[in-house]
């Protein structure tokens, strides 16, 4: 083979791994939200993220904010990804405000099964209306 072809053969297999990784995304329950095509208590939506009431809160206010592009978990997020996660922790941020509790509110992101994932679509957990511990369980 020559080098050229071993070349183009690597960028193919990082484009289609890439690929899959997005397609994994694509088939969680929250694409289905951001579908619609399962119900959501959404609180929040523009053209990059959507957010929606936890079903299992964990605190008296419980949101989740997703990406609308599908990104599996927080470390495959690349360079690419830097403006939409900016974006996240901003709206985050905004939705604390619009709620009335800028002043003590936790941002979670759990990555990996072992680190509490359960969803393979990124989201950021906006959790307040009650104190927390420090460190976290
Ligand atoms: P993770 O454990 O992946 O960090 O967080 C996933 C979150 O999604 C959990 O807090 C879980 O309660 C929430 N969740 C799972 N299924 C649904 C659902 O169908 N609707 C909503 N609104 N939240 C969900």
């Amino acid at each position: 083979m020559t080098q050229i072809l071993k070349m183009q053969v690597s960028i193919i297999n990082l484009l289609s791994g890439t690929a899959s990784l997005r397609l994994r995304a694509m088939d969680t329950l929250f694409s289905k939200i951001i579908d619609r095509k399962i119900p959501a208590d959404i609180v929040y939506e523009d053209d990059l993220c959507l957010a929606f009431k936890d079903i299992h809160p964990q605190a008296p206010i419980h949101i989740l904010i997703i990406p609308k592009r599908p990104i599996a978990k927080i470390v495959e997020a690349t360079t690419a990804d830097q403006q939409l996660l900016g974006h996240l922790m901003l709206t985050a941020g905004r939705i604390a405000t619009d709620m009335g509790v800028s002043d003590a509110y936790r941002l979670v992101v759990n990555n990996g099964a072992d680190a509490g994932q359960s969803v393979f679509h990124l989201h950021i957990h906006l959790l307040a209306g009650r104190s927390f511990n420090w460190p976290p369980g």
